[in-house]
């Protein structure tokens, strides 16, 4: 008996991978062609200077809508346009997209506004990624220091040599560097004396916790002053409620974003929400 429960367990295994790979390769077969057909977008989040209350850029998140699978989530697609190599030509899509709407919104008025742009360990590691990057810039005329690319703690510590030269190509143009979901990759920190990036961004599952879970808190404020004395700024993610902000502000860290703030919207709704976060000084 224990055997036929055993053979039943792995038919079931077997059941749900076989569905799990079918769904998968459905789903590659339609995000193929979701370029061309124009179902992708961007949505921006704001990212507010703690200690101003001031907007001082935002982040792109890629939004994709199916007309029958409706939204798609990124958590869901794009582990498969990794996987099938489609992260490339969706990936120089997002940075042209995001740079070519921050100068739009220089070009209206907002003359300091910083994109930031998340970034696929297969993108970074072709060769041509630098020169797709310069590129972008000289044909949207964006300067280089107001785009910002996430990255994140695995990809700089796979193949550390190939990445480092990357890096230095990526700051000698200008632009700013940021780590994404600090915290929650490998424990190593020792590529932070290697890599020369700006600004680390604080996972929001310690951000979250933080006014219940004294040790998250600790290790914020461990994140925050380790980066200060390393010359980095700190962003924290998942900013839910106006409490977080307060304790942030007091732990020092320099900037937030967080749905306390604003959700990720469209780029026609960003200036109609700077107007009201301006006029009601947001974050303070
Ligand atoms: P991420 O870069 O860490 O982005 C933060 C995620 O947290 C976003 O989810 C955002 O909508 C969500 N978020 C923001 N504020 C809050 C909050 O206060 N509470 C909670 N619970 N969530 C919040 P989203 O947009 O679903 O993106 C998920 C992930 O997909 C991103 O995580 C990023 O790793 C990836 N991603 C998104 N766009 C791109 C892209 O253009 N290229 C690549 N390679 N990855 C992308
Ligand atoms: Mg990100
Ligand atoms: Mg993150
Ligand atoms: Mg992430």
């Amino acid at each position: 008996q224990a055997k036929a429960a055993g053979r039943n367990i792995f038919r079931f295994f077997d059941e749900a991978m076989h569905a799990q790979l079918v769904e998968r390769r459905h789903l590659l077969a339609l995000l193929r062609g979701a370029l061309e057909r124009d179902e992708l977008r961007l949505h921006y989040q704001p990212q507010i200077d703690l200690h101003t209350g001031t907007v001082i850029g935002a982040e792109a998140l890629i939004r994709w809508q199916h007309p029958e699978l409706g939204m798609v989530s990124p958590a869901r697609f794009i582990p498969i346009a990794e996987e099938s190599g489609l992260i490339v030509p969706i990936g120089t899509w997002v940075m042209r997209e995001a740079c070519r709407q921050a100068k739009a919104w220089q070009d209206a008025g907002l003359p300091h506004f910083v994109v930031a742009v998340n970034l696929s360990a297969v993108q970074f590691r072709r060769p041509d990624f630098c020169q797709t990057v310069a590129n972008t810039l000289a044909d949207t005329g964006l300067p280089p220091g107001c785009l910002e690319l996430e990255l994140t703690e695995s990809l700089l510590i796979n193949d550390a040599d190939g990445v480092l030269e990357t890096v230095r190509q990526l700051k000698a143009l200008g632009l700013q560097l940021s780590i994404d979901d600090f915290g929650t990759g490998y424990s190593s920190l020792a590529y932070l004396k290697r890599f020369d990036v700006d600004k680390l961004k604080i996972d929001q599952s310690f951000v979250r916790d933080m006014d219940r879970d004294a040790d998250s808190a600790a290790l914020v404020l461990a994140i925050v002053q380790m980066a200060h004395s390393l010359g980095l700024k700190t962003i924290a993610e998942g900013v839910e409620h106006d409490h977080l902000a307060a304790v942030l502000r007091g732990l020092n860290c320099d900037e937030a974003q967080g749905y306390h703030f604003a959700r990720p919207m469209p780029a026609a709704d960003i200036e109609g929400w700077l107007r009201s976060a301006v006029a009601t000084r947001m974050g303070r």
